[in-house]
């Protein structure tokens, strides 16, 4: 197999997963596929798609499956993404989403000649950590740059490029909770759908980021070694 590395990242919101996704990209050196950067690249291209998905998430709805699989492959060829690698982030966050990137299981049953997949890692962090880490988040609200402050009551911290970054209006710990109710519903089931697959692996993700980033290069490990070794 002489295939690049193929990650899916799975987590709850605020486990860390756009850090360990970075991480593992620059690590690995594949491209890192963050749907949030290409909802916000085809907003700002202002193409069709892009102004449904603005029209979208400026009404604090979640895109749909058929939109944020269009913005995909707008972005990012199976063919493409096949030959370099991958990390996705963010993507898929449904089961139906991912039936329709990784085609159904099991594969020998179908002709199905998507992007292909080595692992999907899962970042388990405690509820009660998650809603800590995202009430200390500071995100800048033009190019989503993320960092963390230790005090909660900090409104901004300058991002590289120096605009505020600040907390976003519904990072309230009754937000957050809601949010990770509906993460549980529509991307739970993700985890067992991998597992069945043979896909899923599960890493602790309190911690960190660079214990994290640690533990999940132990965990993959050994699919990568696989994915790695010369044919
Ligand atoms: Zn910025």
């Amino acid at each position: 197999m002489d295939n690049r590395p193929r990650i899916v990242v799975l987590g709850r919101q605020g486990a860390g997963k756009g850090t360990q996704c970075a991480l593992l990209a620059e690590h690995l050196a594949v491209p890192h596929v963050s749907t949030g950067d290409l909802f916000r690249a085809a907003v700002r291209e202002g193409s069709p798609v892009g102004q449904r998905v603005a029209g979208i998430v400026d009404g604090g709805g979640l895109v749909p499956d058929d939109l944020v699989l269009d913005v995909v492959w707008e972005h990012a060829a199976c063919s493409d993404l096949a030959a370099s690698g991958y990390v996705l982030d963010g993507f898929p966050r449904t089961v139906a989403q991912a039936e329709a990137f990784f085609g159904p299981f099991p594969p020998a049953a179908s002709t199905w000649t998507g992007p292909g997949l080595d692992v999907a890692l899962e970042l388990e962090v405690p509820v009660e950590v998650v809603v800590e880490r995202i009430s200390t988040r500071r995100v800048c609200p033009v190019d989503g740059w993320t960092s963390t402050v230790e005090d909660a009551t900090v409104e901004s911290v300058p991002c590289p490029d120096g605009h505020p970054a600040v907390q976003r209006s519904d990072d309230t710990a009754e937000a957050v909770r809601r949010r990770l109710t509906l993460y549980d519903t529509e991307t739970g089931p993700l985890s067992p759908w991998f597992a069945a697959r043979g896909e899923l692996v599960v890493v602790d993700g309190n911690g960190p980021p660079d214990q994290v980033f640690t533990r999940v290069l132990r965990a993959l490990e050994p699919v990568l070694d696989r994915s790695a070794a010369p044919t």
